[in-house]
């Protein structure tokens, strides 16, 4: 089938089966050009809660598909590919979380949403990468295990004045950016700026004008008045970026930006998601219900922090 005729059986599919279809900021554009919502994974798992739909097509990562089954344990929860994994959520896993609290029985546990479900299931808190440093400050405790990110974490610990415990993990796509790349694109650019995303490696993020997520990237570059951006993220965002400013310039700060997971999913793995109900996100209920606590207590955290 060809493109436009794949977009619109599974146009078809999504209505006539009361599904939302999710693409993640990082997802091929075909993809994202048919989805109903686009985001950053938890605001994706937040907003489908929010709907009636009784599926929940989620392109994106198997952990962010099980944050959209824990927040919305009545639906259908499908990941279209199987195989579309993270390699940093699999850097921890819950045998080591377990050795590393018992090592450290008095820290309060942040776990970055890009976690599996047992894994979040024991952290005492969840962040993004957006909410991280509010997170780590409104902690009730100075002595931190954060997870699984290094650079996220090295990258919280300049704003804190806290013990920080930080897990090895890194995601592979952005920790393989090397500052000598982003010398030489600020250098042939000197009127753009540089946004990157903090799972960056930390002497990347030194070089950046500006440190957000995607979501935060893509607002950021809206707004800003300057007409040049160098981007500091997976490929996948430049869909985005050219669709909401297409009057700026945007340039990839590597070509080697492009996470293999993320690009896993093609049209046809919607299409066959919608029609086999593939591949279904099954939890434990009691998986469900440790995972959602550290989530919700985010929310908490975070309110809390901005009525301060
Ligand atoms: S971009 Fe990195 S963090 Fe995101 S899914 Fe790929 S490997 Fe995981």
């Amino acid at each position: 089938m060809e493109k436009k005729e794949l977009q619109d059986s599974i146009r078809r599919l999504v209505k006539e089966k009361n599904a939302v279809l999710l693409a993640h900021n990082y997802q091929r554009a075909e993809i994202q050009e048919i989805a109903d919502l686009t985001g950053d994974s938890y605001e994706l798992s937040v907003k489908a809660s929010k709907t009636n739909a009784d599926i929940i097509v989620f392109c994106g990562v198997r952990f962010m598909a099980e944050s959209a089954k824990i927040l919305s344990p009545g639906k259908k929860v499908l990941l279209p590919n199987a195989n579309a994994g993270c390699p940093m959520a699999d850097m921890i896993s819950a045998e080591e979380l377990e050795r590393l609290k018992s090592l450290y029985p008095d820290a309060f546990v942040v776990g970055y949403v890009n976690t599996n479900a047992d894994v979040k299931a024991l952290t005492d808190v969840c962040c993004t990468s957006s909410n991280a440093v509010n997170i780590v400050k409104a902690a009730p405790s100075d002595k931190i295990i954060f997870i699984p990110d290094k650079n996220l974490g090295s990258y919280v610990k300049k704003f804190v004045d806290k013990e920080m415990i930080i897990w090895n993990g890194y995601c592979p796509t952005h920790h393989h950016i090397y500052p000598e790349e982003i010398n030489i694109l600020k250098h042939e650019n000197p009127d753009a700026i540089f946004v990157c995303h903090p799972e960056c490696r930390p002497e990347v993020v030194d070089l950046a004008d500006k440190v957000t997520s995607t979501s935060g990237i893509i607002r950021f570059t809206k707004e800003d008045p300057h007409k040049k951006f160098i981007i500091g993220t997976e490929e996948g965002i430049m869909y985005q970026l050219r669709k909401n400013s297409p009057e700026k310039e945007f340039i990839l700060a590597s070509n080697g930006f492009i996470c293999p997971n993320m690009k896993r999913t093609m049209l046809e793995d919607v299409l066959l998601a919608l029609e086999k109900n593939r591949y279904e996100i099954n939890l434990s209920p009691a998986i469900i219900e440790k995972a959602r606590l550290p989530l919700e207590r985010m929310i908490q955290m975070s309110t809390a922090v901005v009525q301060k």
